[in-house]
């Protein structure tokens, strides 16, 4: 997505999609910067969202905002999109207690469904339009003599009495330096940005690293791929996934009293 002041973003509304509230939802963009805030929060994951809502909820909703760099909602959710990524605990749990879903259709949900139920969550709790997208935060500093904030971001300044940050931890991709790799004349990318036009059918493809990332795509990759090297300096514990569908002959008892997926919460594992 280009940066545009008059571009509407489609956010997703997929194929597949279980939950008749996924529909496409238009958010104008970008958001104007207010010269001041109460409050700044940083990044619209699971972390900036989940507090944008809960500062709403204690009525700071119109004395708060959240600067995100990318063009949508989702941090880490947004961001991945490898093949096979998915959630590696149930999805039960790895939600919102707020924002049960009934919805998903996986014990073990997919990429493409969590991103579109945080971005579902951030328009039903109200936040969507609290997000300034495309902004990114560049500098921060505290003027202790007036008690504010200094923010300088991608798109212009503003002050805020209170930062939040929910950048994420795993929101910057890291490659290592190995000796010769920018001499490799064949095409790399990082997990975290695949590359979905490089077709690997058929071709000898290397991995470095055995980590929750590539424990979802190897199995995807190697049933096509010519030949796979896999690189890994410490092994990892592997669990099997008890993933299963929930879409079964009729309906979830969830899907019709709602409460009796917040009594099963507790009891997930
Ligand atoms: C592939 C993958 C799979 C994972 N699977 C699981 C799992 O199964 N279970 C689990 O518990 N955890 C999992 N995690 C960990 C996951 O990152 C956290 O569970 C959670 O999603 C983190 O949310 P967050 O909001 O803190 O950060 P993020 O989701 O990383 O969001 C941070 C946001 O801040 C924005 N941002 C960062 N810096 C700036 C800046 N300077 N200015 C503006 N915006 C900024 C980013 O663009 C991003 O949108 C996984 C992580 C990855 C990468």
């Amino acid at each position: 997505m280009t940066k545009s002041a008059s571009v509407l973003r489609e956010t997703s509304s997929r194929p597949g999609s279980a939950n008749p509230a996924d529909q496409p939802c238009s958010v104008p963009a970008p958001l104007p910067l207010p010269s001041h805030i109460g409050i700044a929060i940083v990044g619209s994951g699971f972390s900036g969202l989940g507090t944008a809502i809960a500062l709403s909820n204690e009525g700071y909703a119109d004395d708060l905002i959240i600067l995100e760099r990318r063009a949508s909602v989702g941090g880490t959710w947004h961001d991945n999109s490898y093949p096979g990524c998915r959630c590696d605990v149930p999805s039960n749990l790895y939600s919102f207690s707020f924002a049960p879903n009934p919805h998903w259709t996986e014990t073990f949900s997919t990429q493409p469904e969590i991103e579109r139920y945080l971005q579902r969550t951030a328009r039903e709790f109200g936040v969507l339009d609290k997000i300034a997208f495309d902004t990114a935060l560049e500098k921060a500093s505290w003027d202790a003599d007036r008690r504010v904030w200094h923010l300088e971001t991608s798109r212009g300044s503003l002050t805020a009495d209170f930062l939040i940050y929910g950048g994420g931890l795993l929101s910057e991709p890291f490659i290592p330096e190995i000796p010769g790799a920018p001499s490799f004349a064949g095409t790399t990318f990082h997990s975290a940005q695949w590359n979905h036009a490089h077709d690997l059918t058929g071709r000898r493809v290397a991995i470095v690293g055995t980590g929750a990332s590539t424990i979802q795509f190897l199995p995807v990759v190697q049933k096509s791929a010519g030949q796979v090297f896999l690189f890994q300096r410490t092994p990892p514990w592997v669990f099997p996934h008890r993933n299963r569908p929930t879409t079964g002959p009729g309906p979830l008892p969830s899907r019709v009293l709602p409460w009796t997926q917040r009594v099963s919460r507790p009891r997930t594992s």
